[in-house]
């Protein structure tokens, strides 16, 4: 045997042993049990409240976290004496006045008891993530409008899994995790963005991988971006949706 086969073959049986070991099968509790990373402790709010690391982007107090979207001065919307805020109605989209990346976000939203409109004209409104990702609010209780733009769609790209809606006038809560995009250094997309959705508790997107921004006309293509602001929408035709409480987790 050459000296070139001798290492070889010590090489290929170092591997073998180092793969047998690999697959081993644990023989004791002990060994298949993780004492870190330790998770940090959070206190969950009560009633709808935010946990005790979230950041609070409405608490009914005041607009302080939100400009408009349109000229970047103050956010216009109305301030209720009830907790909520409400689309003043073609003053514009407003936005956060932080940009993020990866999140959790909590939100609770209400169209009018006295309807108005139909389609996609009946309390139109909208949740973007990184201004470029709506999921659709809308009233669709008796309200039917294409489904991949209906209440709880990833606007034109997911249809939801149900529609969750309580009746017209009543608050419902949005739980949205959203994952931002990955680029690579010359701006080719490396990871879409994905996005779960609980509406009213209920899971309506399931870690749907998005095509790019949801798009009102033609085909969504990524372009590379970084962290961008929560925007909510005035679809500008009388849509006075209201929303409260409205919190964030940051994911990275
Ligand atoms: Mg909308």
């Amino acid at each position: 045997m050459t000296r070139t086969n001798i290492i070889s073959l010590a090489f290929f049986m170092g591997a073998f042993g180092f793969l047998c070991a690999q697959e081993k099968e644990p023989t004791n509790p002990e060994a298949t049990e993780a004492y870190e990373p330790i998770p940090p402790k959070v206190v969950p709010g009560k009633n709808g409240a935010p946990p005790s690391d979230a950041l609070v982007l409405f608490d009914g107090t005041d607009l302080d976290a939100w400009i408009s979207a349109v000229d970047s001065t103050e956010a216009k919307w109305h301030l209720n004496n009830d907790g909520s805020m409400t689309v003043r109605d073609k003053s514009g989209d407003i936005q956060t006045k932080r940009n993020f990346g990866s999140v959790q976000l909590h939100l609770e939203w209400r169209s009018p008891k006295e309807v108005n409109g139909q389609g996609q004209s009946r309390a139109n409104s909208g949740v973007f993530l990184q201004k470029r990702y709506e999921v659709q609010v809308l009233d669709n209780n008796d309200n039917d409008t294409y489904v991949n733009g209906q209440v709880g769609s990833i606007y034109k790209q997911s249809v939801p899994l149900a529609m969750a809606s309580v009746p017209s006038g009543e608050w419902n809560t949005y739980d949205i995790i959203f994952h931002t995009p990955q680029f690579s250094r010359g701006g080719n997309l490396t990871k879409p963005a994905t996005m779960t959705v609980l509406h009213n508790g209920l899971l309506i997107q399931d870690h749907f991988e998005l095509e790019g921004p949801t798009e009102y006309i033609g085909w969504p293509t990524y372009q590379a971006h970084g962290k961008g602001p929560i925007v909510l929408q005035d679809h500008r035709d009388n849509s006075r949706v209201s929303y409260r409480n409205i919190w964030v987790r940051e994911l990275d």
